[in-house]
């Protein structure tokens, strides 16, 4: 696959845990940055009151520098509707900001980011959290969750749907999108998206102070 030039020419070549980047097309804070085509940001609407955390970008989001566009972002697209909430009402992001991946014949199949990855763009998510100070986050995923409440051993189990207060937020977890399209048996499947769209219009109403 030919990859596209990046948004912008890279500052530097050395990985530096410790960088504070003004930018995510600066950013060599871990390694991702080094095979994927260019950083995605998260996007939406500013200030909203629900702001919904993934893992990382696909490859579709990888391409197109946005967010959820993949066919992941289609079932979402389809739980906000379900839910009752546009999706021009929030704000999504990913807890990584660089598409992980590695190559089976000619498929770039996603990897799990590391948690050392997760932790070093916590430098973005923490940016994303102040600046939109979103009064209720959903975390799709356990990799959203370990990195929303900073703590690797976050079990997604334990915290399914129960709203949980953490630095002066509310953070709901539930399925990552993508487990409602990859599990096994289309029975897990269908639970799974009705387990999202719950998780949504509890998001809903607790942004609306109900
Ligand atoms: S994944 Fe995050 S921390 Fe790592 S290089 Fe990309 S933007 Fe920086």
């Amino acid at each position: 696959m030919k990859k596209p030039p990046p948004a912008s020419p890279p500052t530097s070549n050395e990985t530096d845990p410790d960088q504070q980047p003004d930018s995510l097309d600066a950013c060599r804070r871990c390694d991702l940055w080094r095979h994927a085509t260019q950083a995605v940001p998260g996007e939406g609407k500013r200030r909203a009151r629900i702001m919904l955390v993934g893992e990382q970008p696909g490859d579709g989001e990888d391409l197109a520098g946005k967010p959820f566009v993949g066919p992941a972002g289609k079932l979402l697209d389809r739980a906000l509707e379900d839910a009752g909430i546009p999706r021009d009402e929030v704000f999504i992001t990913n807890a990584v900001k660089h598409f992980k991946w590695e190559l089976r014949g000619k498929r770039r199949l996603h990897k799990t980011p590391g948690q050392r990855e997760v932790q070093a763009c916590m430098y973005w998510l923490e940016r994303e959290l102040q600046q939109e100070a979103p009064a209720v986050v959903v975390a799709l995923g356990a990799t959203a969750l370990k990195a929303l409440l900073d703590d690797a051993h976050a079990r997604l189990q334990e915290h399914f749907n129960q709203p949980l207060h953490h630095e002066g937020r509310t953070v709901l977890a539930t399925w990552h999108p993508s487990y409602a399209l990859r599990a096994p048996e289309q029975a897990a499947r269908e639970s799974a998206y009705l387990d999202i769209v719950t998780a949504l219009k509890h998001a809903g109403r607790l942004a609306a102070g109900k």
